[in-house]
């Protein structure tokens, strides 16, 4: 591994560099093309399959018919639904025509869906029949949305159906895609809530995505190097909604891999796809390391065919890291780390268990440096600080919020990721906490500052702050601090159904509410959640 440190920064492998032109539409219609009649995608819970050659003249027709209803480059188009096929297509026939793919959380509440089309102000959306009600109830009254396209046969709302548009046969031969500057152009805006603050939307240029497609292709060949069995086969269980989901199930298809995809988790369908579909690799999250390494029904199923699984998003425990290659017979849980502000992964550990913990090493590349909290100071091996990433996999900007895109990057070009870690000596990165704010539940980001807004919202919270309580299965669960308006009697339950009622299942009070009479503050007002987890921790230990 071609990793070097110097000057206190460590470099990933060099880059062959992905010229600036380029279009990622342009790279997945030709990988589609030479795919061929091979199956690209299998649906685990009907057995349905399609082929690259399907899924190329799917996405080609509906991008015809979509710039004749008007999408035109740079108009941003929706997207809202469960993993299903016509995701895929829809996906790339918006990217064939130079629009903006923006996808959305399927369990979002109306007000988390309202909040991203005011960023994004979207002009076609996508839609699957299980959150349509919502997607429609949003956008009626809104002008610059100009149709909802559904997927499925079932006119829940008003709205135009996928399968029509699909319809009429275009010659690929005939189909040109839109010219785009690869370097420039947003492809996709992904959510995430960055280290402070509401929501946001995180723009992803072509290059971007082009430049995770060729890491992904070097990490698989670098790890299979010296392996006897290849990977033939892929499970896609993350959503695609989310960023992870998306572009490495994208990625993995343009390295021609057959991939089984699940519509949403199921532990016994999870275990019997593997087994059924000798699925060699798979990218998981730290919860479902936590089923692999202690569910009974695990040692069940034959898992040995998966000879790469990718694990990221969270942290993931070395106990369990070990505790899975133990009692599965999986080789090895590769663990990556990264953020949807630098397109996902920044750092892999391509050993096979040699450095157990650690996230591995700056992707190709990549520049990361690790700073003291205090003093800005570089930081050597083995010193723990705030990790900072410059890379061409880092976002353009947040979506209309240029202030945070500025106060993100500092001025070598470095952007700031909220976590905390450090090195070792061959390079390779360890995170051991997180400064910024976010919560993650099971891999999905839980914004504090979303949840307080709502809380304040309620007629009897006077005060509040949130923060994560840690737990085992799920990493980190949302629990609030609530100071009661004078006199209001307020019960724990009441606040949790609230909640529970205004936004996705990801941000539930799970980790309950706790009662003060003040909330920590600094004298600029700002929540001193370090002080909060202080009290968390101490209420833990008196229990
Ligand atoms: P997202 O943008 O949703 O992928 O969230 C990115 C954040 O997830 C990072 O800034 C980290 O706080 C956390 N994260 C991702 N991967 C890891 C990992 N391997 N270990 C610890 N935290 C991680």
């Amino acid at each position: 591994m071609a990793v070097s440190i110097h000057n206190n920064i460590v470099s990933g492998p060099e880059e062959r560099g992905i010229p600036a032109h380029l279009s990622f539409g342009q790279f997945v219609f030709d990988k589609l093309k030479n795919g061929g009649d091979k199956t690209a995608q299998i649906c685990a819970e009907t057995g349905n399959s399609v082929t690259y050659r399907t899924i190329l003249q799917n996405s080609v027709n509906l991008a015809v018919a979509l710039q004749d209803l008007g999408l035109k480059k740079g108009d941003v188009v929706a997207l809202s639904s469960e993993n299903r096929f016509e995701f895929t297509v829809a996906s790339l026939a918006v990217i064939y025509c130079g629009g903006v793919l923006s996808t959305l959380n399927v369990t979002y509440s109306p007000g988390e869906i309202s909040h991203i089309f005011e960023i994004t102000k979207p002009k076609f959306i996508f839609t699957s029949p299980i959150i349509a009600q919502n997607i429609y109830d949003c956008s009626k009254d809104l002008p610059h949305v100009k149709k909802i396209i559904l997927f499925g046969e079932y006119d829940v709302v008003p709205a135009i159906f996928y399968n029509d548009l699909i319809k009429k046969h275009i010659n690929i031969n005939d189909f040109t895609l839109v010219d785009v500057n690869g370097k420039e152009d947003t492809v996709a805006v992904m959510c995430s809530s960055g280290t402070t603050g509401l929501p946001k939307g995180v723009m992803l240029t072509h290059v971007n995505f082009l430049t995770l497609c060729a890491h992904m292709k070097y990490y698989l060949e670098t790890s299979q190097e010296n392996k006897k069995h290849k990977v033939l086969t892929g499970l896609s269980l993350i959503p695609w909604f989310h960023a992870y989901g998306f572009i490495t199930t994208i990625a993995i298809m343009c390295l021609n891999i057959e991939i089984v995809f699940l519509i949403r988790f199921d532990e016994e369908q999870f275990l019997e796809t593997i087994q059924k579909y000798k699925v060699n690799m798979t990218t998981i999250v730290p919860p479902l390391a936590v089923f692999l390494a202690k569910h009974p029904l695990v040692p069940k199923y034959d898992l040995t065919s998966l000879n790469e699984v990718w694990c990221g998003a969270a942290p993931l425990s070395s106990e369990i890291q070990v505790a899975i290659t133990k009692r599965t017979g999986i080789s090895f849980i590769r663990q990556g780390y990264g953020l949807t502000e630098v397109t996902m992964a920044c750092c892999v550990d391509l050993t096979d268990g040699k450095k157990i913990g650690s996230c591995g090493t700056p992707a190709p590349g990549m520049k990361i440096k690790v700073l003291d909290i205090d003093s800005g100071a570089k930081l050597g091996p083995h010193q723990e600080g705030e990790i900072w990433i410059k890379s061409p996999l880092g976002m353009k900007g947040y979506m209309g919020d240029k202030a945070a895109s500025d106060a993100l990057m500092d001025k070598e070009g470095y952007i700031q990721t909220g976590d905390i870690g450090y090195y070792d000596e061959d390079g390779y990165f360890y995170i051991v906490d997180r400064l910024k704010e976010l919560i993650k539940y099971k891999g999905f980001q839980v914004a504090p500052a979303e949840l307080e807004a709502l809380l304040l919202r309620h007629a009897r919270v006077a005060d509040c702050g949130v923060v994560a309580r840690p737990d085992e299965l799920a990493g980190e669960l949302p629990v609030a601090f609530v100071v009661p308006q004078p006199g209001a009697a307020l019960a724990e339950h009441e606040l949790v159904a609230y909640v529970a009622a205004n936004v996705s299942p990801a941000k539930h009070l799970r980790g309950g509410v706790i009662f003060v009479d003040e909330i920590p503050k600094n004298p600029s007002g700002k929540i001193l959640r370090r002080e909060l987890r202080k009290m968390l921790s101490a209420q833990v230990k008196s229990k």
